[in-house]
């Protein structure tokens, strides 16, 4: 039996797709191997890559200027081949500036590895209330020569998502890790943006990159090749041998997503399920919201108990009743509930449920 499942990454996948890589497994398409035992560059898997990225650029809307990529390293390779791939020359003059965005601890990773390769101008910070908001657009002073400036627009761990988009005039790169696939987005006011796949997309061990052709000539000098956007881009990702199976799995959660409705019907539903869940906790007297109304997240919703000497009961009772993994991220503790694409609604109904008999029984 499937439990519900609200783990932060990596995360729920949907069961359809579960399903149809169980079935393909052993015999995938009458071909007597799986997936995982073809070359990449077998016209087959070719197929597989492209109807991935076909189906990923239909549900983004993403603008025949870009080149989607399917990286490994994960979200965190991206951080170290952001500065790399835009701190170059590209049009004749070298900018090794960059305005950051300071939400949370995701925001603070990205910093830290750009300031080993230029000057970094954190522009706005939420650290004032212990990264409990998204910084408002008229609270920061752009650089005037930044190669690029970078935010997070979902903290997975606050919990905390911006509700727009910045303007900004130098390319705008986003970490979209724990909020990609959940809503539609305007590519084209993004310079570039990259997502591990382990919350929305798929299994871990791939990256997803959507980088606009122009930002490809703008690396630094020495650049490791398989940081390389402008490498990727020109290999189809298949410079090195890619994560076939990761990439093969995303590639069906995209047909399902797009069975589904595509992003419009996640948006609704990811509306839905976190509205269901937050009013719930601000009616209560029992559970509360860390994170300020305006910037609460519709992917992961922390929330603590009015004594914190219930958590452990509050997570061994949540099990029991088949509700896993909702133990807070080790740096704030409390509880964390991730609501990602594959999570039904019932899964949220069932949870609300729960915690409502729990606060009967300790509130
Ligand atoms: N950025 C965000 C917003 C994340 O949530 C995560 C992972 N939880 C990362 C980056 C790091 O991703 P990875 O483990 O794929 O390097």
């Amino acid at each position: 039996m499937r439990k519900f499942n609200f783990c932060a990454g990596p995360a729920a996948l949907p069961e359809a797709v579960l399903l149809q890589a169980q079935q393909e497994l052993l015999d995938w398409g009458g071909r007597g191997c799986s997936v995982m035992e073809v070359s990449h560059r077998s016209p087959e898997f070719v197929e597989v890559a492209e109807r991935a990225e076909q189906d990923l650029r239909d549900l983004l809307s993403i603008p025949h200027s870009y080149r989607v990529l399917f990286l490994q390293g994960g979200a965190t390779g991206q951080f170290s081949a952001v500065p790399w791939n835009l701190f170059g020359a590209g049009d004749g003059r070298e900018k090794r500036v960059a305005d950051y965005i300071h939400t949370g601890q995701w925001a603070d990773k990205a910093i830290r590895e750009a300031r080993r390769y230029g000057q970094v101008n954190v522009v706005a910070s939420s650290e004032d209330r212990n990264f409990t908001y998204a910084p408002a657009a008229d609270s920061w002073q752009q650089s005037k020569d930044a190669a690029y400036f970078h935010y997070t627009p979902n903290e997975t761990i606050g919990g905390v998502e911006f509700d727009y988009v910045p303007e900004v005039s130098c390319p705008l790169v986003a970490d979209m890790s724990s909020n990609i696939l959940s809503q539609p987005i305007p590519v084209e006011k993004f310079g570039m943006i990259y997502a591990g796949a382990q919350k929305n997309i798929g299994p871990s061990g791939i990256a997803v990159a959507i980088v606009r052709d122009d930002l490809l000539d703008r690396a630094m000098d020495g650049i490791p090749r398989s940081l390389s956007w402008k490498v990727a881009a020109d290999a189809g990702s298949m410079d090195n041998t890619p994560p076939t199976f990761a990439w093969y799995l995303s590639g069906l959660v995209f047909q399902w997503l797009k069975e589904q409705g595509g992003v419009e019907a996640m948006a609704k539903l990811a509306g839905r399920k976190s509205a269901l869940l937050y009013d719930f906790i601000d009616r209560s007297g029992f559970y509360s919201s860390p994170v300020e109304k305006g910037s609460r997240s519709r992917m992961n919703v922390p929330f603590v108990l009015a004594d914190e000497r219930l958590d452990k009961e509050f997570l061994q009772q949540a099990e029991e009743m088949g509700l896993l993994n909702l133990k807070g991220h080790r740096s704030v503790g409390g509880m964390r509930a991730s609501l990602y694409n594959a999570v039904p609604l019932q899964a949220v109904e069932a949870l609300v449920a729960f915690m409502a008999d729990f606060e009967q029984r300790h509130g």
